[in-house]
């Protein structure tokens, strides 16, 4: 056999398995669908603006080790995510802190803010939420939830909050701190020169081959490694007996304006319904550019159909238990390694995606 490995997918979990089995002395190639490597992280240059192609990507992690490792490949920016949001006309720092609070309701001190809230929470809460706007009510409060939430959420699931389950939303962080970073997590940025940079440094040297579907020639393929590293959707893997697994999807619409600042933020949320989008990105200040052009996306959620691209999960009891079943037949074919965000239905942050990789590849070749 010519290789040790046949990665499927070239995303970061492909690329980390491939870099660090290829560190230990075995040959891999990695094939991607796409015409492109990278995955979900990947970019397209536009005239030296980096364009998030899949959905505008954030580096955040606690964990060092994570965060030593990806330095290996790609210098990070001190890029701090701090999103606006704007409903019926307004504009309110995110996450939901001392500057929302102000904002909402002009108060100045977190124990003012603490007042309206727990008034509200007793008001409108219940003790055991059905749903997820008497969830929300009853972790917030009917302010934050009519204005900040309840049309957000809606155009995200395409359904009306009273019939979402109550579970999505486990929990609302508040802060009572003038503080609009949106992650509690200790490193954070965007590597310089996009998250192209970390796939090429990870994949250097590795052979691949884009353009080319896994279950086009799945037998020829198998037979030109020991073992298939498979990063697809493990439904499809399996020919969906068991059914199939549902997501939601997304659609952008990218713009490029002859302007050099659209709107001074990266992240722009529209909360309410006046538009059925629910943010643009604006790629530029991600990487704190300077061109004289910017570029746009609007980001809209979409139901998913097979012929869309899978962005989110749908981890509902229906979707967990075929998930199972999948999961189960996957134990037993002992050629296989599957991992990966669609291999195991579950949404990753890409901190989360490097480490599970790299435990799935030490357990591998030790
Ligand atoms: P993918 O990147 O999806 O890679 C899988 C690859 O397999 C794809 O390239 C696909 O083409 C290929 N493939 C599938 N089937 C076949 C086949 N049959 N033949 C050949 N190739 C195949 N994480 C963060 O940490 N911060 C963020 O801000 C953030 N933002 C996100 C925003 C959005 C909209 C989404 C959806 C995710 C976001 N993430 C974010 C999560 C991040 O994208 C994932 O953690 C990461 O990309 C998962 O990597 P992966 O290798 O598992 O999957």
């Amino acid at each position: 056999m010519k290789y040790d490995y046949l990665i499927v997918g070239a995303g970061l979990y492909g690329s980390v398995f491939a870099h660090e089995a290829t560190k230990k002395g075995k040959k891999c190639l990695v094939i991607d669908k796409r015409n492109h490597l990278g995955g979900n992280v990947y970019c397209e240059n536009h005239n030296g603006i980096n364009v998030h192609k899949y959905g505008a990507h954030i580096f955040h992690t606690n964990d060092k080790t994570i965060w030593n490792y990806v330095n290996k490949f790609a210098e990070f920016n001190n890029y701090i995510n701090s999103p606006i949001a704007l409903a019926k006309g307004k504009l309110y720092n995110l996450p939901f802190n001392m500057n929302t609070f102000h904002q909402l309701w002009g108060c100045k001190t977190p124990q003012d803010a603490k007042a309206i809230i727990d008034e509200q929470v007793l008001k409108y809460g219940s003790k055991s939420p059905k749903n997820l706007e008497e969830q929300a009510l009853s972790l917030v409060g009917k302010d934050i939830y009519e204005t900040l939430i309840k049309e957000y959420t809606e155009k995200q699931w395409g359904r009306k909050a009273t019939e979402l389950p109550a579970f999505i939303i486990k929990r609302l962080p508040l802060r009572f701190t003038f503080d609009n970073n949106y992650f509690n997590d200790r490193y954070q940025g965007i590597p310089i020169g996009g998250y192209n940079a970390i796939i090429d440094g990870l994949l250097k040297g590795i052979e691949t081959r884009v353009n080319v579907d896994y279950f086009a020639s799945k037998v020829e393929l198998d037979n030109l490694a020991h073992k298939t590293v498979y990063t697809g959707k493990i439904d499809e893997f399996f020919n969906y007996e068991y059914g199939q697994l549902e997501y939601r999807s997304l659609r952008f619409e990218n713009k490029t304006l002859e302007i050099e600042n659209f709107q001074g933020n990266a992240v722009v949320n529209y909360n309410d319904n006046s538009e059925i989008f629910t943010r643009i990105i604006e790629h530029k200040h991600f990487e704190f550019g300077k061109q004289k052009h910017t570029v746009i996306t609007r980001e809209y959620p979409e139901n998913w159909t097979p012929k869309k691209e899978a962005y989110y999960p749908v981890n509902n009891d229906k979707n967990q238990s075929i998930y199972q079943r999948y999961k189960e037949k996957s134990l037993t074919l002992h050629n296989y390694i599957f991992g990966g965000r669609l291999a195991e239905y579950r949404y990753y942050d890409m901190h989360q995606i490097i480490a599970s990789a790299l435990v799935k590849v030490k357990n591998e070749l030790n």
